[in-house]
């Protein structure tokens, strides 16, 4: 029987109907809730992904505000920026829009935004609070893959996990969450020797590296749940054979597919519900900031 999909566009959409609800009690308390996103730039793709964010927070009724500053701007000023953000009391979420400008530390900046408000869990701060246990805002691709698993009921305690890819944005929260469900997690990276060992192993096998077809039938457990948190352009043709391009994940899906008990498709798993985790992160944050929710 081929695996059973993990729908994260139809989760995604339960999620922003709760946020909208919750984010609409607020507000009827006289509480607002204000995200803030950094624009440094004049990035075309970014300003399209803000125009959407833009549009979804104001269709769930959270308030959205675009902060552009110029490409030039140096680190002090952008750090200054991030500390008034911090003091404003009118702002509940901060963001800041990915890549920054060479001359600029991305690490840096991320100290710069505040704890409390920090709606993608990107401040080392606050991975620094998942190791320790007690969770204020944590990384929202790394909870997105959280939720998708426990989707499927699989119980995360015990069980054995890989996650492949180690990167401080994916592949080491994604890790540190599920050792906080107390999985089992085994963490591969460029200088795993054979990966397959850890793969074939795994009764969840999660997937952020950014490699089209790294992972295929062979690697999996069968029954096993299969996340895939990769995202790839690559060339195909289209029904009347002319090039296109298409968006896949890292996972091969057509030969994993009969072999692992769930998976996630891409497009449509782990994407969608990163976003909705943003917006979730921004309702708790405003909760936070509104001292309605203690941080741990
Ligand atoms: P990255 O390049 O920063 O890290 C890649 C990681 O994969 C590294 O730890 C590297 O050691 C490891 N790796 C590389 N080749 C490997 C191999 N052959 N075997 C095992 N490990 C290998 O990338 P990233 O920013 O973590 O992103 C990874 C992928 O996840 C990308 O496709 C990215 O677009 C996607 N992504 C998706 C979301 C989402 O919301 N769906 C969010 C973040 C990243």
């Amino acid at each position: 029987m081929p695996a059973q999909l993990i729908d994260g566009k139809v989760m995604a959409a339960s999620i922003r109907r709760q946020v909208a609800n919750d984010a609409a009690a607020l507000l009827q308390t006289g509480l607002g809730i204000h995200l803030v996103a950094v624009l440094v730039g004049h990035s075309p793709a970014a300003r399209v992904y803000a125009d959407n964010q833009a549009r979804t927070c104001h269709d769930l009724g959270i308030r959205y505000s675009l902060l552009e500053l110029a490409t030039d701007i140096t680190q002090s000023r952008l750090n200054a920026e991030l500390a008034r953000l911090a003091a404003d009391t009118t702002v509940t979420g901060i963001m800041v829009h990915l890549p920054l400008p060479a001359h600029l530390n991305t690490q840096e900046t991320q100290y710069a935004i505040d704890v409390l408000k920090d709606v993608e869990g990107v401040n080392p701060a606050n991975i620094g609070h998942v190791v320790y246990g007690h969770t204020i805002i944590a990384p929202c691709t790394a909870l997105a893959t959280v939720e998708l698993i426990e989707s499927t009921n699989v119980p995360l305690r015990g069980a054995e996990v890989t996650v492949v890819g180690a990167s401080r944005i994916a592949g080491k929260p994604i890790a540190l969450l599920l050792t906080e469900r107390q999985a089992t997690v085994t963490l591969c990276h460029i200088h795993t020797r054979d990966l397959c060992v850890h793969s074939q192993k795994a009764d969840v096998l999660v997937v952020a590296v950014g490699k089209p077809g790294l992972i295929t039938a062979h690697h999996i457990k069968p029954g096993a749940v299969v996340i895939d948190v990769g995202i790839n352009r690559v060339a195909a043709a289209n029904s009347q054979g002319h090039p296109v391009e298409k968006t896949v994940g890292d996972v091969d899906f057509p030969s994993v597919l009969p072999v692992a008990g769930w998976i996630t498709p891409v497009p449509g798993g782990v994407g969608p519900m990163t976003v909705a985790m943003l917006l979730k992160n921004t309702l708790r944050a405003a909760r936070l900031v509104h001292k309605l929710e203690k941080p741990f």
